[in-house]
């Protein structure tokens, strides 16, 4: 069985416990990861920090950091199947979403290794006499970048870019269900020339080492996706140090369909919102919001079209349904199902696990889709993170808005017509950090992402994403010779 270590300043660790990695698809234990310990978390920001104050990291430009993010972007795209694979062995999904993936996190590297020597700070038109101020952007310090299991390196990018192009120093704590290619991904970091200490890993439980990160008094900023209850704790205890966060968490995002809509997109933009990933994407469009008088039309469409789905080994290219990438959540997307049957919601497909023979080992769950749901119900409340879909009928744009807004989530919502004056209308008022008009579950490296209400805190990707992990000095000159009056302001 593989074993992958961690790195901590730019040396393999082991532990004394390990934990194994299994394949979702069967079941099977593939790899195992160290069970990281308090004391790990301690070597591992202590390592960050040194790096952070002293050697070659701190005394570089910023165009020579660039450079190597950019060095370090290209490496990703040369091992990117590599990469996936370990992805798809971990957490289940497709290996034609991962390696699709992989093929774009580079651009994350080079785009922020681009910006890295372009963040200036400015001259300040002074209203004093003989004084000369300006400002100077500057690096946080020490980032702990937590990321969930559903897009490993993908998110781990959304923080790893920015952070290094400002200047920072980062330890990452991957999921415990998935750390493998984040280990993997060290040797990258290394052979792209990053000093020893830049970036340090520490793998194991979230509960064993999670507070050990996130309040040690060297970190200066937790940068964190995952889901909003281990979220909230994060933030207490950032809160407790003072520190920085960005907050990535989860989403109950409303995609909605108009009946002036081309039914057919609208339709397969329902299925990638929720049955790509196997709905295991923060962005999942759980809610589809459908207009009352195509309700039956689409809702029927859009039922005959998942039930085509191909469920499978995700390494083929013929699948389109992987598993779900713990038998916990799996378990939980079940209970969900029950629930909504409880709650008198009707169920037009799927709905357990499925019956196939060959795929009695993974952990898999059948594209499940429930119509007449009431936006009141818990299935339309809380965040499944699974194959399940809501559909739920609307009259009006007013109505669709007060379902779509009805949520405590903010993360994202699509829209569905073709009416200008109603797509534009429809991105002012939902409240969401991101909108999609006649588009689903598109990202950019350029785009800032991020969530409204409880879906989260700042924004990653985008130029004002490196911002998130700089910290304003401003520098006071004094060219007057003498000191004015020391008892007053000056
Ligand atoms: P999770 O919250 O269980 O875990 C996320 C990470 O936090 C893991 O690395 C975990 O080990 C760590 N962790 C757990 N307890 C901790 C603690 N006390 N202190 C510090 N770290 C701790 O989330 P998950 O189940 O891995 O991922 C699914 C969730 O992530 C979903 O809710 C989903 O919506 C969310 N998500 C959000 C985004 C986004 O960008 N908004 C993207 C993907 C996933």
């Amino acid at each position: 069985m593989t074993r992958f270590r961690n790195t901590v300043n730019g040396q393999p660790r082991g532990g004394d416990q390990w934990i194994a990695s299994l394949n979702p698809f069967d079941g099977e234990a593939w790899a195992e990861i160290p069970r990281g310990t308090a004391a790990d978390a301690d070597e591992a920001v202590t390592a960050a920090h040194k790096a952070f104050s002293s050697g070659p990291w701190p005394a570089m430009t910023a165009t020579a950091r660039g450079k190597l993010l950019r060095r370090f972007g290209d490496l990703i795209l040369r091992d990117a199947e590599k990469l996936a694979a370990i992805e798809v062995r971990d957490n289940g999904k497709l290996y034609a979403e991962m390696l699709g993936q992989l093929r774009y996190i580079p651009e994350w590297f080079h785009y922020f290794g681009g910006l890295a020597d372009k963040i200036e700070g400015g001259v300040l038109p002074m209203d004093k006499p003989e004084m000369f101020a300006f400002t100077k952007p500057e690096p946080l310090g020490v980032v702990v970048a937590i990321t969930p299991w559903n897009s490993p390196l993908l998110l781990l990018a959304w923080k790893l870019a920015p952070a290094l192009a400002a200047g920072c120093t980062v330890v990452i704590k991957p999921s415990e269900f998935t750390s493998c290619s984040t280990l993997a991904l060290m040797e990258l970091v290394a052979e792209a020339g990053f000093p020893p200490g830049v970036v340090n890993t520490v793998t194991g439980y979230g509960s064993e080492i999670g507070t050990a990160l996130s309040e040690h008094p060297l970190v200066a900023k937790l940068a964190f996706t995952g889901g909003d209850a281990t979220g909230t704790a994060v933030y207490s205890s950032a809160a407790k140090g003072l520190k920085h966060v960005t907050l990535e968490l989860g989403g109950k995002s409303p995609n909605i369909i108009f009946d002036d809509a081309r039914l057919e997109d609208a339709v397969k933009g329902a299925i990638s919102g929720i049955f790509a990933a196997s709905g295991q994407t923060c962005i999942a469009g759980s809610r589809l919001l459908v207009q009352r008088s195509v309700y039956e039309e689409v809702a029927q469409r859009v039922t005959a079209f998942a039930g085509t789905a191909q469920m499978g080994d995700p390494m083929l290219d013929t699948t389109q349904v992987g598993p779900i990438t713990t038998v916990p959540q799996r378990d939980k997307v079940l209970s969900y199902i029950d629930m909504a049957r409880q709650e008198g919601a009707r169920c037009l497909l799927g709905g357990g696990r499925p019956s196939r023979p060959d795929l009695a080992r993974g952990w898999f769950v059948e594209p499940t889709i429930f119509a007449d749901v009431d936006n009141s119900m818990r299935i339309a409340r809380e965040e499944v993170f699974g194959p399940v879909l809501s559909i739920i009928p609307f009259e009006d744009e007013d109505h669709a808005v007060e379902i779509a807004n009805d949520t405590i989530y903010g993360l994202a919502a699509g829209v569905w017509t073709g009416s200008t004056r109603r797509a534009f209308l429809m991105a002012d008022k939902l409240q969401a950090g991101t909108v999609w008009v006649n588009t689903y579950r598109a990202v950019s490296f350029m785009a800032p992402f991020g969530g409204y209400k409880k879906s989260g805190i700042g924004r990653e990707s985008g130029q004002a994403a490196i911002r998130e992990y700089l910290q304003t000095k401003t520098v006071w000159i004094n060219l007057a010779e003498g000191v004015s009056n020391p008892f007053v302001l000056r």
